[in-house]
């Protein structure tokens, strides 16, 4: 007799969602969260006042979560309060120059046509091109396993309009792009889509372009911060009659010849079940909580050839004023060429960029709960380097705050100091010890052509029988809809396995 059917080991959306299937399904579970709430990087915290996001700051491609719901006979809007976000970004850029895409395609080209008419036409291509490739081809593979032939097979039956759009899995995200754009400022400001991936768009795969296009199908924020997502779930989970225990970190994964058997949890309890599901970084989980030594050795040479994804530090700042942006998004940005350079001479060689760009959301703006009456909360998020040149992240924080700040006003004219009520810096190392991400990793493991879908480490272990992985280190990689659809793959593999 086990003490469950399945541990689930972190309430990350990729754990909640395939926790939430397995419950509905019949299967006993426990998820096990080392912290004291749900959600990981898509979260929230509160601070005097003000409530900020710990990670993700909006919703993409919600069909997947729809999914999900109805997967377990449910409906999102009984779970989750999401709001229409419009529009979808504003643009500052270094010459001080303001714009916003709005969510309409119209809309925004009307904005491309004052840059370019010739782009403006390439828009209308784009946007056909993308619809298709979204609706037809890539988000029909969200929620659908796709490493071995068989699967590809499968996915190639049911969605044919993949095999056409393979092509942009191969090219790089600056090829993709500047085949459709041709001007300057239009190609630099759907460049950034790349950084989603935590990737510069020289290293990005091209498909990730269509999410210039899919954000024109609706962006999404739940009421309440970005928690509102797993705690919707996590809601669905226990309405089912499943178990969440915080506070509670897995040490080690249990197994016994090839199938796995429980887990002993930090406090030397041990719990044990025939499936356990894992929601943290797959290096983690092989290399560490099952250990290198019991694992064959071509399994750890795999995993040990996967880079973890850069970090992305994060400032939240509470404002005793309403900020003058353009909406939820701003993004503050460079050139497509300066975008590529900051990650092959900065990054790599671990410096903190001195301009480039940022991404501010503003949830006070669409949710005015975020923040105390006639105040507002900002997040300022960009990517650096987890090894840094010069110091480390501790000794460098207050400076990396300020030279932020110096930046925003020198490079993007905003002033934001003067009205500081709260300030916060995350750093690479805060989210390695808030939530055991290794290297403070945005997005598990790197996402590039060679460590993506089915060249990532699969959802169902090839080493360990009951064995299965959610999040972002597998499947489509990191983002609130392609953890979703892992959790959405693992409940299904789950019952093609014990069902
Ligand atoms: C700064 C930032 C911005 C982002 N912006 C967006 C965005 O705007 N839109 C978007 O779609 N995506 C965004 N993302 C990505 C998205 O938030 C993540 O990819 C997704 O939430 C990860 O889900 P996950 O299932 O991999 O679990 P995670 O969020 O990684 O959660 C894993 C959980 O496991 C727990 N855990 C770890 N080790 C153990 C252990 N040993 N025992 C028990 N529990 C453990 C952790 O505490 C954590 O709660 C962003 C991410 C970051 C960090």
């Amino acid at each position: 007799m086990y003490d469950y059917d399945a541990i689930v080991i972190g309430a990350g959306l990729g754990g909640l969602s395939s926790a939430a299937i397995l419950q509905k399904n019949g299967f006993r579970t426990l998820v096990c969260e080392n912290t004291g709430q749900v959600g990981g990087c898509c979260s929230s915290m509160d601070v005097q006042g003000y409530r900020f996001d710990i990670g993700a700051s909006i919703v993409e491609m919600s069909f997947v979560i729809d999914e999900l719901f109805a997967k377990l006979g449910k409906r999102t809007s009984d779970y989750i309060d999401f709001m229409p976000i419009d529009p979808i970004y504003g643009f500052v850029t270094e010459d001080g120059e303001k714009f916003s895409y709005p969510v309409d395609v119209n809309g925004t080209r009307e904005v491309i046509a004052r840059f370019s008419e010739e782009d403006a036409r390439n828009w209308d291509r784009f946007v056909k091109v993308g619809s298709e490739a979204i609706n037809k081809a890539f988000g029909q593979v969200m929620a659908k396993p796709m490493y071995t032939l068989k699967d590809m097979m499968k996915v190639a039956m049911t969605s044919p309009a993949l095999v056409k759009y393979l092509p942009y899995m191969i090219k790089n995200f600056e090829m993709v792009l500047t085949s459709f754009f041709k001007d300057e400022k239009v190609r630099s400001s759907m460049s950034l889509q790349s950084y989603f991936l935590g990737l510069p768009p020289a290293l990005c795969p091209g498909y990730v372009v269509f999410l210039a296009y899919s954000e024109h199908e609706g962006i999404f924020y739940p009421r309440g911060g970005m928690i509102g997502i797993p705690q919707g779930i996590a809601r669905a989970f226990e309405d089912f009659g499943g178990e969440i225990r915080f506070n509670t970190r897995v040490r080690k994964v249990l197994t016994e010849g090839k199938r796995v058997t429980g887990v002993e949890l930090a406090d030397g309890t041990k719990l044990t079940s025939r499936i356990v599901v894992s929601d943290i970084n797959a290096r983690t989980l092989y290399l560490d909580l099952i250990g290198r030594e019991n694992i064959p050795s071509w399994a750890a040479k795999a995993m040990e050839t996967f880079p973890v994804s850069i970090p992305a530090p994060m400032i939240m700042l509470g404002l005793d004023t309403e900020p003058d942006l353009p909406g939820h998004h701003t993004f503050c940005y460079t050139n497509l060429k300066e975008m590529n350079r900051i990650w092959f001479e900065d990054y790599l060689n671990g410096r903190i960029p001195s301009g480039g760009f940022m991404l501010i959301s503003w949830p006070s703006h669409a949710d005015p709960s975020m923040a105390p009456e006639g105040h507002h909360c900002l997040n300022l998020v960009t990517f650096a380097p987890y090894k840094l040149a010069e110091g480390d992240w501790d000794s460098i924080k207050e400076r990396y705050l300020e030279d932020t700040l110096d930046m925003m006003e020198r490079y993007f004219h905003l002033n934001l100091r003067d009205h500081i009520t709260v300030a916060r810096v995350n750093t690479p190392y805060d989210l390695e010890r808030q939530l055991l991400h290794p290297c403070g990793a945005v997005y598990g493991l790197q996402n590039d052509f060679f460590s993506t879908a089915m060249f990532r480490p699969r959802m169902r272990s090839r080493v360990f029988q009951g064995l299965y992985l959610a999040g972002a280190s597998v499947h489509l990689g990191g983002g609130v809809p392609t953890t979703v659809g892992s959790g959405v793959c693992v409940g299904g593999l789950v019952e093609e396995d014990f069902g």
